[in-house]
């Protein structure tokens, strides 16, 4: 009775007036299933509100957040329709079943405490009507309100608390991961499934001989091996599902002690972001809260997976997430972080080769790779990239920069001399204007001393306004003027600048990844017959630059065609020798860079299947020794002697005195007839001096 007269004094006509807002919430979907009970207590607010005034068709409900945890209002869309419709004076009552369950955390309730003091609505739960506005109401609410957030961290410590002392005697249940299953007597063992047990062995088998989580993909995929998984939730859960083998998943068992026989608890800790979302990180070992080894048969030893995690640590030092994205570091790769694939669209990593002592990025995009064990979607070699990009910040881009700033700074200059024109006007009419005063001056009677006088101080102003102008005019000229030169030298310099700074040796590759990273947003890589990088820079300007795919391995040492080429043509008529000469005089060099000398020459003919010089002289008709004999009717003895006496000039194909003739002509050397043999010399012949042999020792 009394409350009721409490109640009937509460509520107003502009209450009534006003809506009636029934809040209703269950925290989770399994309390949305089976706690009907409680959702039809909520329903029955209706009624107290009817009885309270309002009509029916007023009253509006709430229940979008059924199935959502009231543990903050973040993702709770109906919290904040409701709180919406309370500030905007909607709402003459708000209706929920333990209304300091509307919200339980105490900052959200508090707020909408306020809103409904601030809009005059009351509110009405199971216990009766509140006016927020009057002090005792709005101290039980409160009270209400702390109370609940108490309730619920009480209940959260209990709960964790029997968790934790269970956990630590090693008698926690948990969700297994794929291999084990609960026996009857809830003891950790073997999954009976013996294809279940083969993968599990099959991967750890695997790792142990490759030492990598990514051949263990690789390996899976290539024998188109599935793998185990067990649905967590949905109405199909416990169920075992079959699917390829990702990398995440390997990993996840090779860091998972549980395999190693051993029970854990507190190897993740929640995490909170500041938009309410929760996540979990996996902590560092000497943080677990629980670790028990030999707890339950493992497939590893826990030697082996102490091993298998220094092993994973190992890889992710030189291809981990660290190359991604993230802060420009100390590697070479000047577009760390900033290629993306063609072909896919993912980010691009880098990884790096040892070269003489040289570090060579690769830009490789291996995503797919690495989960799937597909095939590496792209590989590119970095190097000449790199050197393109280069070229086009510094000589394509600055330049442009600074042409950009040039015309500004035209243009201020150009301004600077119209104000100049400008003040040059003022300067010529306050001239002016002293000369006319001047003028009035002289043309007055000088007799009449109150015109003259007050003509002279005219003329005065005049003059000192004038001298002011001119003053003015100088001063800003002065001012205006060096504009122009300064900022064209300080942008020269800029320029300058930049280009020392990059080429500087003590600049540190990091410090150039950033000149990039301010310029580029990002490049986009494809491999096709040649290479294409479009280049994104930061105003959204695209550049694309065509590259040639650089030669890898021998073919970067390969006699460049061209050479082989020329070398071809010149054994027409030169020898080896003679070739690397020419060759080196013309500066050509090796596929190696270095200079050539006849053996080279000889390999690359043979190599290349070019036609030997000797062929090349007999298609031409030239004779041997023994043919120019038999033409000039003598013997190979005398050709020889004839040839190195120069009375007939042979031409050589090697170096080793081999020489080819062409056939005797109408002036060639005649053998004389009827002379001994001792004194048939031709005409003009000079007898070499003997040899000299080195005397003996006796
Ligand atoms: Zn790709």
């Amino acid at each position: 009775m009394y409350q009721d007269s409490m109640s009937s004094g509460k509520v107003s006509a502009d209450h009534l007036r006003r809506g009636a807002y029934l809040y209703i919430r269950q925290s989770s979907l399994k309390q949305v299933v089976n706690n009907t009970e409680s959702t039809q207590r909520q329903y029955a607010l209706r009624g107290r509100a009817v009885a309270l005034g309002w009509r029916e068709e007023q009253i509006t409900v709430i229940d979008t957040d059924q199935g959502r945890s009231g543990a903050s209002a973040a993702g709770r869309d109906g919290f904040a329709a409701l709180t919406s419709a309370v500030s905007l004076g909607l709402a003459g009552i708000v209706l929920g079943l333990e209304v300091s369950r509307l919200a339980r955390n105490n900052t959200d309730w508090h707020r909408l405490l306020e809103i409904c003091a601030l809009t005059c609505t009351l509110i009405l739960d199971e216990d009766g009507l509140y006016d927020p506005r009057t002090f005792n109401d709005r101290l039980v609410l409160g009270m209400k309100g702390t109370m609940s957030e108490a309730e619920l961290h009480l209940l959260g410590a209990r709960l964790r608390g029997g968790q934790l002392s269970k956990a630590r005697r090693g008698e926690l249940k948990q969700g297994l991961p794929i291999g084990y299953v609960y026996d009857p007597c809830d003891r950790v063992v073997f999954d009976p499934d013996s294809q279940i047990r083969g993968a599990v062995e099959r991967l750890f088998a695997t790792f142990a001989r490759t030492g990598s989580a990514r051949a263990v993909v690789t390996g899976f995929a290539r024998d188109r091996m599935l793998f185990p998984a067990r649905i967590r939730k949905g109405p199909r859960t416990g169920e075992i599902h079959w699917e390829p083998l990702k990398h995440w998943r390997v990993l996840s068992i090779l860091h998972n002690p549980c395999y190693a026989g051993a029970f854990c608890y507190g190897r993740r800790q929640a995490t909170h972001t500041p938009g309410g979302k929760t996540g979990q990180r996996l902590l560092p070992r000497g943080q677990w809260d629980t670790l028990i080894e030999d707890h339950h048969p493992g497939y590893i030893t826990f030697a082996q997976w102490e091993a298998n995690t220094e092993a994973l640590a190992a890889n992710a030092q030189s291809r981990g997430e660290d190359r991604r994205t993230g802060p420009a570091r100390e590697g070479p790769a000047l577009l760390q972080g900033l290629v993306i694939c063609a072909r896919c669209g993912r980010r691009m990593t880098v990884g790096y080769r040892q070269y003489r002592n040289q570090l060579f990025p690769d830009y490789r995009c291996m995503t797919s790779a690495i989960q799937d064990g597909a095939r590496v979607c792209q590989r590119i070699p970095g190097h000449t990239i790199d050197q393109a990009v280069e070229t086009l910040l510094l000589g394509r881009l600055t330049p442009l920069a600074i042409e950009a700033s040039l015309a500004v700074t035209d243009e201020i200059t150009a301004q600077a001399r119209e104000a100049d024109r400008l003040r040059a006007g003022h300067v010529t009419r306050a001239e002016h204007r002293a000369d006319l005063a001047r003028r009035r001056y002289l043309a007055v009677d000088p007799d009449n001393r109150l015109v003259a006088d007050s003509l002279e101080a005219d003329w005065n102003t005049a003059l000192r306004e004038a001298r002011e102008a001119r003053d003015q005019y100088e001063r800003a000229r002065a001012a205006a003027e060096p504009v122009e030169t300064t900022t064209r030298a300080r942008l020269a310099t800029l320029a300058a600048d930049v280009h020392a700074l990059w080429h500087d040796p003590n600049t540190e590759q990091r410090e150039r990844k950033r000149i990039a990273r301010l310029l580029i947003t990002d490049v986009t890589l494809d491999k096709t017959e040649q290479i294409t990088a479009h280049v994104r820079l930061t105003g959204g300007q695209i550049h694309t630059l065509t590259l040639d795919k650089p030669l890898v391995g021998g073919k970067a040492w390969q006699t460049h065609p061209d050479t082989v080429a020329l070398i071809d043509e010149l054994l027409d008529h030169h020898t080896h020798r003679q070739i690397a000469q020419i060759l080196n005089e013309r500066g050509i060099t090796s596929g190696k860079g270095r200079p050539f000398h006849e053996l080279m020459v000889r390999d690359i003919r043979d190599r290349y299947q070019l036609k030997h010089r000797y062929q090349r002289l007999r298609e031409q008709g030239l004779l041997s020794f023994a043919e120019y004999a038999a033409a000039a009717g003598t013997s190979e003895q005398t050709v020889k002697v004839w040839r190195r006496n120069g009375l007939i000039e042979g031409v050589p194909y090697n170096e080793k005195n081999g020489y080819l003739f062409h056939p005797p002509g109408p002036d060639a050397p005649a053998v004389q007839q009827g002379v001994p043999y001792a004194t048939r010399r031709p005409a003009g012949f000079e007898p070499k001096p003997p040899r000299k042999y080195r005397r003996r020792a006796v």
